[in-house]
């Protein structure tokens, strides 16, 4: 029995024989062309060839996952006529004299290297897209065909890495689990797996050989761990494991269109933390009631300027649109701290989780808060929305921000532009400052969502980006849970509600507490959802409620 740790990307067990997939990377023709005009041609007609095979892809990627694996094909087609990309192609070819195979690998290699460069995780994953493109035009070059998958019998497909294009290309009622040697959680393979609800691992390593291909393997999805040749008690074990995850994966199904309802009758909103328009699909997959968080980042972390009022307008519009008439409670940027942007020019910080950050960014630069507000007033007139501010301290800076909002009402109504009457105004909990003050926070907003993770940080005085904390980053922590009691108590005295939206609220070994505590809103990853309805119907806090109250004042007293 040989086993092999990795990062578990998609919960579940996958057991059957290791297939490996390999791709024949050929080589890239090299050589120096007179005719530059020809081989300008050549590559226009490659690129137009893979922006058709895109556009099928798409189709059928929509087909089988919905508009999320679509979308993927999509970003591909866009990419492929990347300007800049075509650019430094050009640039080859008629300034190097290059062929056009090398002019686009090396300018694949180019644009991968520097998204490999890029801080964020979700950027550098984006390297495997640029390679991806550039082998499909590659391929069109030569003829050839993208090699094929085409084993016997389901299996556990084994890879050094996974392209998207290939992932989507393969018949899945043949794969039993993903295994990659490289990759990472945001790859799109991870990604389409989570969506399929296959059991996927990257970052296997080197430790994964191509001699076990045909042995049997069992990988759990959860722990990141492969099994190759498992003995007896390992299989049982983890079928076992697998049997309990099916039973359980039915059973939340049946909860789709369920009341999220407590068996002594008290109910909560169970809303999705989205991160661009696309996850909506994943919502309403899911059941989820609402938008509880719509990290307004991705708009400002994805562009190479400010993205315009027209570009904000028609990303919110699109989420409020395709929500239906349900609530989405939009979070103006939170730029700074872990999420940089070169255009922002931020001064240079020592301790960036602590400057600016967030709020405190819109109120020193009003032109750009008002561009998003003035965006988010005019897509409120597209559904139920509301807006909340994050990394607020101060009752003063809650005035302003309001302020602001009147402005650009005041504007918009001037200018004849519709927007919705009933927006609500909330802030993020994610500071002690807010928690000690919310008594008075409450009396000038909606609705209250606290920020576990921030909250944690800031409470703790620990670093959430700080890999090495280990059990000093606790959200567990009695400081946290009386803070995030605190925050619901002064909440209701003023009659507004009080949500989470951090992580915890996907806890499940919270989840009592926070029913007992009064939290009205829970905002979790959209395949929380369903778990977490579960959780909720099997609560009974007329018992629990007053002990675990009660614990928070005396036993945590004493950890
Ligand atoms: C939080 O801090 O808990 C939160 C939800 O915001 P983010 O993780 O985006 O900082
Ligand atoms: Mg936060």
């Amino acid at each position: 029995m040989i086993t092999i740790q990795g990062k578990g990307v998609s919960a579940g067990v996958g057991v059957g024989p290791l297939y490996f997939y390999h791709r024949h990377d050929s080589v890239v023709p090299r050589y120096t062309v007179t005719d530059t005009d020809a081989e300008w041609h050549r590559f226009k007609g490659a690129q137009t060839g893979a922006v058709e095979q895109l556009g099928e892809l798409a189709e059928k990627a929509r087909a089988e996952t919905g508009d999320e694996g679509a979308q993927l094909f999509e970003a591909h087609q866009m990419m492929v006529e990347d300007l800049d990309y075509e650019e430094a192609i050009e640039q080859r070819i008629s300034g190097q004299h290059l062929n056009a195979e090398a002019a686009i690998a090396d300018a694949g290699e180019q644009f991968a290297a520097m998204f490999e460069a890029m801080n964020d995780p979700y950027m550098q994953a984006r390297a495997a897209d640029v390679r991806d493109v550039s082998r499909r035009m590659l391929d069109i070059l030569a003829g050839t065909r993208p090699d094929t998958f085409d084993p016997e019998g389901p299996v556990v497909l084994a890879a050094e890495d996974l392209a998207p294009s290939e992932t989507i290309q393969m018949d899945k009622s043949k794969i039993l689990g993903f295994i990659t040697a490289g990759g990472s959680g945001s790859s799109h393979t991870a990604i389409l797996a989570r969506t399929l609800g296959i059991p996927a691992i990257v970052g296997a390593g080197s430790a994964l050989k191509p001699e076990y291909a045909g042995r049997e393997v069992i990988l759990d999805g959860a722990t990141g761990n492969i099994v190759i040749d498992p003995d007896d008690m390992t299989r049982d074990r983890l079928l076992k494991k697998r049997e309990e995850q099916q039973r359980l994966q039915r059973l939340l199904q049946t909860l789709k269109g369920q009341p999220n309802t407590t068996k002594d009758g008290r109910s909560i909103r169970i809303y999705c933390n989205i991160a661009s328009p696309e996850d909506v699909h994943a919502v309403q997959v899911n059941d989820g009631g609402g938008v509880g968080l719509f990290r307004s980042e991705f708009l400002y972390l994805y562009s190479a300027d400010y993205p315009t009022e027209e570009q904000q307008f028609e990303a919110y519009k699109q989420v409020l649109s395709d929500m239906e008439g349900k609530e989405v409670i939009i979070r103006t940027m939170d730029i700074g701290a872990d999420k940089q942007i070169d255009y922002f020019r931020l001064p240079e910080e020592k301790n960036p989780a602590l400057g600016m950050r967030a709020l405190r960014i819109c109120l020193t630069r009003p032109e750009l808060f008002r561009t998003q507000l003035r965006a988010l007033y005019r897509a409120s007139a597209f559904g139920r929305l509301g807006i909340m501010f994050p990394m607020v301290a101060s009752v003063w800076e809650v005035r302003e921000a309001k302020r602001l909002c009147e402005e650009v009402k005041r504007e918009l109504k001037e200018e004849g532009v519709p927007y919705g009457e009933q927006v609500e105004l909330g802030i993020m909990i994610e500071t002690p400052a807010a928690v000690l003050l919310s008594d008075r926070l409450a009396k000038e907003v909606d609705f209250f969502s606290i920020g576990t993770n921030d909250l944690t940080q800031y409470t703790l005085a620990c670093d959430r980006q700080n890999n090495n904390m280990g059990r000093f980053y606790d959200p567990h922590h009695p400081a946290v849970l009386r803070m995030i009691r605190l925050t619901a108590e002064n909440a209701h005295k003023d009659g507004i509600w009080g949500g989470i939206c951090g992580e915890l609220a996907a806890d499940l070994t919270l989840t009592e507490t926070f029913l007992a505590m009064g939290i009205d809103e829970l905002s979790v990853a959209p395949r929380a959802v369903l778990p977490l309805r579960n959780a909720v119907r099997m609560t009974d806090t007329r018992q629990s409620g007053p002990r675990i109250l009660a614990a928070l004042e005396s036993e945590y007293d004493t950890v």
